[in-house]
């Protein structure tokens, strides 16, 4: 709608002390609050948006710098603030991992938190978490110049030989780490396999001879 200022004088009457600009009842400043609070508050209107609640002004009322009030009272509108979807949250929600491993330490993520005050020798911890079955969380201290080498060594003992290998590992410290942390880990396990192997059979080696020659050896008969 025109402003006032371009408009000519039959653009205005007064129909039963109300004042009429273009048909649109004129709003008085002390009357402009209560409008809105009718329009846009009350249960029936459902606190529409602004464009919406600017539409609805206008359809019968008129006052200068009517769509200003109405996106300030709208903006100002506390109950819209609580409803309003945020398009640009600041953190990211937190969406729990998916997970369905049955056994714990399964699906594990594993990260190193650094530079801490020093303690018995160490500064850095290994935290490896389990986001499948038990939500546990195992701790080891080590220092801020371990390796990918060292962590899969920390990993190997305080992890794998409790829990097995796992399905599924998340770090922040990106594929190539978990990659080499990953391979050491086997490689290891698979040094402790033959070195297992090798030990059982010279025991067993062992035993066969001693009840070949027929001795008593204190501890293997
Ligand atoms: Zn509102």
């Amino acid at each position: 709608m025109s402003p006032p200022m371009k408009s000519a004088l039959s653009d205005w009457k007064i129909v039963d002390s109300v004042l009429y600009y273009k048909d649109h009842a004129y709003v008085s400043p002390t009357a402009r609050h209560d409008l809105l609070r009718h329009l846009h508050d009350h249960p029936t209107a459902g606190h529409p948006g602004r464009f919406k609640t600017e539409e609805l002004v206008k359809r019968d009322y008129w006052w200068p710098g009517l769509g200003a009030y109405v996106r300030k009272y709208v903006d100002g509108c506390s109950l819209c603030q609580q409803m309003k979807a945020d398009t640009h949250p600041v953190t990211p929600p937190l969406v729990p991992i998916p997970s369905d491993a049955t056994v714990p330490f399964a699906s594990l993520s594993v990260d190193l938190i650094m530079d801490l005050p020093p303690s018995g020798g160490f500064d850095s911890i290994m935290v490896v978490v389990d986001h499948g079955l038990m939500k546990g969380v195992i701790i080891t201290p080590c220092l801020k110049t371990i390796t990918s080498e060292g962590v899969a060594k920390l990993f190997f003992k305080h992890v794998y030989r409790r829990f097995g290998l796992y399905d599924k590992i998340i770090s922040d410290r990106g594929p190539q780490f978990i990659s080499t942390v990953t391979c050491k880990t086997v490689t290891m396990f698979g040094t402790f396999l033959v070195y297992t192997l090798l030990c059982l059979y010279a025991w067993k080696s062992h035993f066969m001879l001693v009840k070949d020659i027929g001795e008593p050896t204190p501890g293997y008969t």
